[in-house]
């Protein structure tokens, strides 16, 4: 379990903060706002009030201690840049955040901080990748066009075995696994069966991924 801090519970601070506590971890939530922050203070670990644009604030709730410290603050520039220069100069390890212009980009790779998130246009990437290839549950980019992705197995290839799937498509993929309800089977042999509303993850470049995308549906 992983220690967190977010600071800004608007609605991209707020909404990382409440997946954190779902996936397990500790969050601390922060935010000028005292109606934002009795908002969340019972669904985070610690929910408070201060204005991280005052170092003595940061020290004071020793956030050089969180394994990574999220900036969420959206529109003002000002106090996004501030708070990162504290946050450095605390020691904070490990820092990521939310930037809103070309400019709050350039200036916060210039600080050096270790992620630089750009919800909207990521967001846009997704939804578009989505669009394009609807049978893709979710993927996974490995860089150099090699991507991991999870498909459900349509009726096309109910029936048919790893095997005969692999010699069809005549591309060069690999099968990581196969979800059958809550059944998981690593690295499935030739003569696995598969069924609809099987899962398949696959890894593959980009083009033998799309080549055999219409064989699932
Ligand atoms: P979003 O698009 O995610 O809703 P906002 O800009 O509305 O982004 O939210 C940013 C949050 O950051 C707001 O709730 C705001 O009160 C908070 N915030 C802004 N400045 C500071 C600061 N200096 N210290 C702590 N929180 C701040």
């Amino acid at each position: 379990m992983a220690q967190f801090a977010v600071i800004g519970l608007g609605r991209f601070g707020s909404a990382a903060s409440l997946e954190l506590m779902k996936l397990g971890h500790s969050v601390l939530g922060v935010d000028t706002s005292e109606k934002l922050v009795n908002k969340y203070a019972d669904q985070l670990t610690h929910a408070v009030i201060a204005d991280v644009t005052d170092r003595r604030a940061i020290d004071e709730l020793g956030l050089d201690n969180y394994d990574v410290v999220l900036v969420a603050i959206g529109a003002d520039l000002e106090a996004s840049l501030l708070c990162v220069v504290h946050l450095k100069s605390a020691g904070v390890q490990t820092i990521w955040v939310k930037a809103t212009s070309r400019a709050h980009h350039t200036i916060l790779s210039k600080l050096g901080v270790d992620r630089i998130i750009h919800p909207e246009e990521e967001m846009g990437v997704r939804v578009a990748q989505a669009l394009s290839y609807p049978m893709v549950n979710d993927y996974i980019s490995l860089g150099n066009g090699q991507f991991v992705v999870e498909i459900d197995v349509g009726e096309r290839l109910d029936g048919t075995t790893v095997e005969q799937f692999l010699t069809e498509s005549q591309e060069n993929i690999h099968i990581l696994l196969i979800k059958r309800k809550a059944d998981v089977h690593v690295h499935p042999g030739g003569s696995f069966v598969m069924h609809t509303k099987d899962i398949l993850v696959l890894a593959g470049q980009l083009d033998a991924l799309k080549t055999i995308a219409p064989m699932l549906s």
